[in-house]
């Protein structure tokens, strides 16, 4: 007997995936120019040259025993200590290298962190449209999923529903900013109130509930917008922070969880990352990826190609009659479907040969989300797919 609650998931592939693999197998079939493949979050851009700078210097210099071997469960204290140094003269913030747990991406720093806060009932809060493994994860751990709808157009959080939605078996609350599906950045106003709301349901409840901020797309934020570092704001957070996406290192696995320094029982809670990373049995981090960090922190893949992309996509979609979110970060666009079904309207793109993932993917109705996160060229050569999908609709 296997336990059919991970074979179903085993069995359930995403729509983001499904659609990836069509576009494969379509691409064979009429060549790859003639496929616009939006569905998939891989980075576009390689790697920033001090990574393999780094790695190369790091081959050279240190112990091959060094740098295959084990390092401390948390990760090495040094990379640890550099990483909380740049956080703190980068966003004058009070972190601590003894509050970093060092792990394998983001998706990894979610499991553990939710495995290490979760008792059975225990809730959490999304935002929709949120990333799917957000649910997967926190019900794995034993949570029982909320969602409020995020406020439309802004994507901003939707307050009146937030204080509905907070019970006392609140545990903690994701956002994920700037967000994945809709590129949106939450805004200072809007980090300001939730610190306020957090604060007055705790003190109503009398006990913490956790702000967990998913942050890989921290660094990926255009037009001069400010990140608003979230344990500036509110005692109780704690970041999920991920490599995958600022140095296109999606594949090679590194992230943290960081513990605010002033979170309730901050030792105490980082004790139990600690215990619920050895649990899963993640051991340690990737050994010379974690020595390669400290050099490389504060760098970026070259983020003026995904600005580039977003610019032209967002003016020619709005030229064309689409109602898109403006987004001032990450690498989608969020774009309202044509009809209700956001799923019907997916399959009507995909016989323009343009592959766009419903929104239903992400808890949301009628959008569909673009990863522009792709060679410039094939967003100019689908401009006149998009222009015959939007007449497709007789909408002029
Ligand atoms: N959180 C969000 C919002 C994401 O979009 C992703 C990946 O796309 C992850 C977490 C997981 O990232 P990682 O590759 O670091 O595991």
């Amino acid at each position: 007997m296997i336990n059919d609650k991970m074979f179903e998931l085993g069995n359930s592939a995403s729509i983001i995936r499904e659609l990836f693999e069509y576009g494969k197998k379509r691409k064979k079939i009429i060549g790859d120019e003639n496929v616009f493949d939006y569905s998939i979050g891989n980075p576009s851009n390689p790697a920033p040259e001090i990574v393999n700078e780094t790695l190369t210097k790091l081959l050279k210099e240190k112990s091959s025993i060094e740098l295959h071997g084990y390092t401390s469960a948390q990760g090495d204290y040094e990379v640890r200590t550099a990483i909380t140094n740049y956080l703190n003269k980068t966003y004058g913030c009070a972190e601590s290298g003894d509050l970093i747990y060092l792990t394998v991406g983001a998706a990894a720093a979610l499991t553990i962190l939710l495995h290490a806060i979760l008792t059975t009932g225990d809730e959490v809060i999304v935002f929709a449209p949120y990333f799917p493994e957000y649910k997967v994860f926190i019900e794995q751990a034993g949570g029982k999923v909320v969602v409020v709808n995020c406020e439309v157009p802004s994507f901003q959080i939707d307050f009146c529903a937030l204080r509905k939605s907070i019970t006392k078996n609140t545990k903690a609350i994701i956002i994920d900013s700037p967000n994945n599906p809709t590129g949106v950045v939450l805004t200072n106003e809007t980090i300001t109130l939730l610190a306020k709301v957090l604060n007055e349901k705790e003190k109503e409840f009398h006990h913490p509930i956790y702000l967990i901020s998913d942050e890989p797309y921290r660094e990926l934020i255009y037009d001069d917008t400010k990140y608003p570092f979230v344990t500036n704001f509110y005692d109780n957070t704690i970041v999920c922070y991920s490599f995958s996406k600022s140095l296109s290192l999606a594949g090679e696995r590194i992230g943290y969880i960081l513990v605010g320094s002033k979170a309730v029982d901050a030792k105490r809670l980082y004790t139990a990352v600690c215990g619920a990373g050895r649990a899963l049995g993640y051991v340690c981090a990737p050994a010379i990826f974690q020595y390669m960090l400290p050099a490389c922190l504060g760098h970026t893949a070259d983020l003026s190609v995904y600005q580039k992309n977003r610019d032209m996509l967002y003016q020619e979609l709005t030229k064309i009659g689409y109602e898109v979110v403006y987004p001032n970060g990450a690498f989608y666009l969020f774009v309202k479907a044509l009809e209700e079904d956001d799923l019907s309207f997916s399959k009507r793109a995909q016989a323009y040969e343009l592959l766009l993932v419903p929104s239903k993917s992400f808890g949301f109705s009628g959008y569909v989300r673009i990863s522009y996160c792709v060679n410039p060229k094939m967003i100019e050569n689908s401009l006149k797919a998009f222009r015959a999908l939007y007449d497709s609709y007789n909408k002029r």
